[in-house]
């Protein structure tokens, strides 16, 4: 209900404001953080959760409107140019999706323009989904096959919070998977894997992670030569907020090193899992060789503190069918501006 009045209000306010002129007064820079790439069909059948998916002919409307208002450049060059004469923006992709090859590739090509893919080194290597995504599309293709009472069951079984919610249709059986998904990122991991393996086979489904969705290294060889740069995002995708000194520097090195060594390359730029950080990370990622650290906290490059902690905002083909509410919430305006990440210490580093 909020959301509805939310958009309709910033439509109201796009009708008298002309927002694309505000962002273009301002100067700003912006790093805009897309996940997968793909048709609304596909997403659909796969259960993508809708923050996490663009369609390319949304990127393509996107990248139309920042050539526009602004200019498109590389995350080197935004992050230098401190007082650009008109708003700049870079494009960041994160997780290394296949479908970023398949259809952003042709996109990025056409417009001839930048952009940073973070990889996650194990996936690649292994060609291994995450296990959650691995978790919502084997749900939502049993939900196809099996029907709601079976897969709602099987859910309760292995999750008896989820009684609790009204799960009716598949939009908010899948809504409850996505929550139940958040829900083990919290918890231990053998305890998150017993869950997996119970949940699976009550389910009827192979335990192993599915194969095929993760770019492989001749894919990331050939979107190098173009203007594509390539980052860590961790060698496992471990949220660093929780983990161990000792775990994130070798999660930064192995992952730093196997870059380098596929691409002959210096990786300088790393992307922090989920968005989430503790503050203490910015030492070690120093310490390890990376210049910039990349967050999600949606806000515009003025109000970043540090090279280590860089906010970018996240777009997805749900926020951008709202374009008036993430014009606003670039703005900064109160009430528009989406959350922003605490960290439980605070940092302060030089540029
Ligand atoms: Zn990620």
């Amino acid at each position: 209900m909020l959301s509805k009045a939310k958009k309709s209000l910033a439509a109201g306010i796009e009708k008298l404001i002309d927002l694309d002129g505000v962002i273009k007064k301002r100067c700003d820079r912006y790093i805009f953080c897309y996940h997968r790439v793909m048709a609304a069909e596909q997403a659909r059948q796969e259960g993508i959760h809708p923050s996490l998916w663009i369609s390319p002919e949304r990127l393509s409307c996107h990248i139309e409107w920042m050539k526009n208002v602004g200019e498109i450049t590389d995350y080197h060059h935004i992050l230098e140019d401190h007082q650009p004469k008109k708003p700049l923006f870079a494009l960041t992709f994160d997780d290394g999706w296949k479908d970023n090859y398949l259809n952003a590739f042709p996109v990025i090509k056409r417009y001839e323009i930048p952009a940073l893919v973070f990889l996650v080194t194990n996936a690649v290597e292994t060609g291994q989904i995450f296990w959650t995504e691995d978790i919502a599309i084997k749900s939502q293709r049993q939900f196809s096959v099996l029907g709601l009472s079976k897969v709602r069951e099987s859910l309760f079984v292995c999750f008896p919070e989820a009684k609790k919610w009204r799960i009716e249709n598949e939009l908010s059986f899948l809504a409850a998977i996505h929550m139940v998904i958040e829900k083990l990122k919290t918890i231990a991991t053998c305890d998150r894997d017993n869950f997996i393996k119970s949940y699976y086979s009550l389910l009827g489904v192979e335990p192993f992670p599915l194969q095929g969705y993760i770019l492989s290294w001749t894919e990331i060889k050939e979107m190098s030569r173009f203007k594509i740069s390539f980052g860590s995002h961790t060698n496992k995708h471990i949220i660093l907020e929780t983990a161990q000194n000792g775990q994130i520097e070798d999660e930064l090195k192995l992952s730093k090193e196997m870059i380098s060594e596929h691409l002959h390359v210096d990786i300088d730029a790393f992307c922090y899992p989920n968005g989430r950080y503790s503050g203490k990370e910015g030492a070690l990622l120093a310490a390890s060789g990376f210049k910039y650290g990349f967050c999600l906290d949606n806000q515009p490059l003025s109000c970043s503190r540090s090279n280590h902690y860089i906010p970018r905002v996240l777009v997805s083909e749900q926020k951008l069918c709202d374009a008036a509410s993430l014009k606003l919430s670039m703005l900064q305006v109160p009430f528009f501006k989406y959350k922003v990440h605490r960290s439980s210490v605070d940092h302060h580093e030089d540029r």
